[in-house]
């Protein structure tokens, strides 16, 4: 195969050394002329293998030879008949475990297409164009509430607004968004891109009620009376600690607050928004999901002179993507694996001065068939902290459960629900990492759009038998 088509059109990325001086984004994306040369490697299989790594099924070779035409606004719409956030998608998701790990020209001994890249491109050229309009639909005079503006309830919301449906988002923040706003940091994703891909759908005619805590202000059980089904996809916004000593202390931060401060409240804008984040010189961030790394590279960004990512495992076990681990080490950031800790200590006035851990080993397999870490007797080491952030996972807020009749929970606090998204209580389903636990931006989306079909399905079922 000639090398111009077996190798990768290789993206354009801020220099490390300048990046951590700032929250600009890390990546450029694609210039016009990368973006068809890389489009132009894809083969427009006629049975794509990529098409089922994505769980929305987005046709891949279908938006692909549009850009190779140079007809971006068509391949918008062609992605956008599955997936209403390219912009998104095509920055965060894991594409390498989804799409382009399926992509046929890994068979052949070749790079496979960059389609994360190519997606974000189009998404971009029509954001700049500001070429995308949207086309009315007629009602069908059937109301549902989404609960939650993550991805899962953008998806849901966008879907029946597609078909006609009158749609409510309550939000329980100033923005919507969910993790998408609050968590993902600028660097991987500008506020400007999220905010351009809710504007469009609230254009399909979705009404946004922010500062609305379902659960406080109006619950579930109400929502049943005005509408024809409500649609939960509240996420996993509870975060989970070590339950070690000194987690009370001042300058420690769970990785959910840590990044709210950041993106949501823009601490990283001070002084032009008055709420700054002091992080001090040395931070440790405990855990090594992509929370975590996006922890570390805020922490740095802050003017953190050292930090630290403090991961019980090995290397081999982060569940953080690929391309952020290599941003991450690019920018300085410290790993050290195989180390836990035990003990936070405080100095003047209750706030962190140092944390004690322990060094480990790998053991056995456990339940997930990852080795088990095993601390290592005698090993214990105590170095001088200013912060500690804890980003060990996320579970479900208890508020819509505690709020709601009959809705079965299972023993984590996640949502029950059927394959298609479905509750144990009539007219209610559930979608995204209310009902997974944490997971990825398009498993929630795919969710929430299967979980739309379903209450569509019920609200003509319902009006068949006049209920
Ligand atoms: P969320 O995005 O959590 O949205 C839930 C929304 O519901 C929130 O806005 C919340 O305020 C609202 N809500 C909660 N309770 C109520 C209530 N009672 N009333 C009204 N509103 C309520 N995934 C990837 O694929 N790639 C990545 O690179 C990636 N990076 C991540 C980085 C961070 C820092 C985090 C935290 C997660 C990351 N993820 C990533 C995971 C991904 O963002 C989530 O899996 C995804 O956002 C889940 O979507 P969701 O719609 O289920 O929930
Ligand atoms: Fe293109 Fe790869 Fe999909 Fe084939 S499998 S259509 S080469 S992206």
């Amino acid at each position: 195969m000639p090398k111009e088509i077996a190798v990768r059109v290789p993206v354009g990325e801020l220099d490390p050394r300048e990046r951590i001086k700032g929250f600009g984004e890390v990546c450029v994306g694609y210039s016009e002329e990368e973006a068809v040369k890389e489009a132009v490697r894809c083969l427009g299989c006629k049975k794509p293998s990529c098409v089922g790594g994505c769980p929305v099924g987005v046709d891949i070779p279908g938006f692909i030879s549009l850009i190779k035409e140079r007809d971006y606004l068509g391949a918008l719409k062609k992605i956008k008949e599955k997936n209403t956030l390219p912009g998104i998608c095509g920055r965060v998701c894991p594409q390498e475990s989804q799409c382009e790990k399926f992509c046929v020209m890994n068979k052949l001994g070749a790079d496979p297409i960059a389609v994360g890249k190519l997606e974000r491109y189009v998404a971009d050229w029509v954001i700049n164009n500001n070429v995308e309009h949207v086309s009315g639909k007629t009602p069908t005079g059937r109301k549902v509430a989404v609960v939650g503006s993550g991805p899962a309830g953008l998806t849901c919301a966008s879907e029946l607004a597609k078909k006609g449906h009158g749609v409510t988002l309550f939000e329980a923040l100033h923005k919507p968004g969910g993790v998408l706003t609050y968590g993902i940091p600028e660097f991987r994703l500008p506020n400007r891109v999220v905010e351009k891909e809710i504007s469009y759908i609230r254009e399909m005619g979705v009404e946004i009620e922010l500062n609305f805590v379902v659960g406080k202000l109006r619950n579930v059980d109400e929502l049943l009376n005005e509408f024809d089904a409500v649609f939960l996809g509240t996420g996993a916004g509870l975060p989970y600690f070590l339950n070690i000593p000194g987690e009370n202390l001042n300058g420690v931060y769970s990785a959910n607050e840590f990044l709210t401060r950041n993106n949501l409240m823009k601490a990283y804008m001070f002084p032009e928004y008055d709420t700054p984040l002091n992080v001090g010189g040395k931070v440790a961030v405990v855990g090594a999901g992509n929370v975590a790394v996006d922890s570390a590279r805020t922490a740095l960004r802050l003017g953190a002179r050292e930090v630290h990512i403090v991961y019980r495992r090995s290397r081999d076990e982060m569940p953080a993507r690929e391309e952020e681990v290599k941003h991450a080490e690019e920018e300085g950031i410290i790993f050290d694996f195989l180390v836990n800790p035990v003990e936070i200590h405080g100095g003047d006035g209750g706030n962190v001065s140092a944390m004690t851990c322990v060094r480990m080993k790998l053991g056995e397999p456990d339940r997930t068939g990852r080795r088990r870490p095993v601390p290592l007797k005698g090993s214990e080491f105590k170095r001088d902290y200013d912060t500690v952030i804890i980003a060990v996972g996320q579970g479900p807020n208890p508020l819509i459960a505690s709020s709601t009749s009959c809705l079965d929970v299972n023993e984590r606090g996640n949502i029950m629900v059927d394959d298609r998204g479905e509750t144990s209580r009539r007219g209610v389903f559930a979608a995204g990492d209310i009902v997974t636990g944490a997971a990825t931006v398009i498993s929630a989306m795919g969710a929430g759009k299967k979980a739309a079909e379903a209450i569509c399905e019920f609200m003509i079922k319902k009006q068949k038998i006049g209920d």
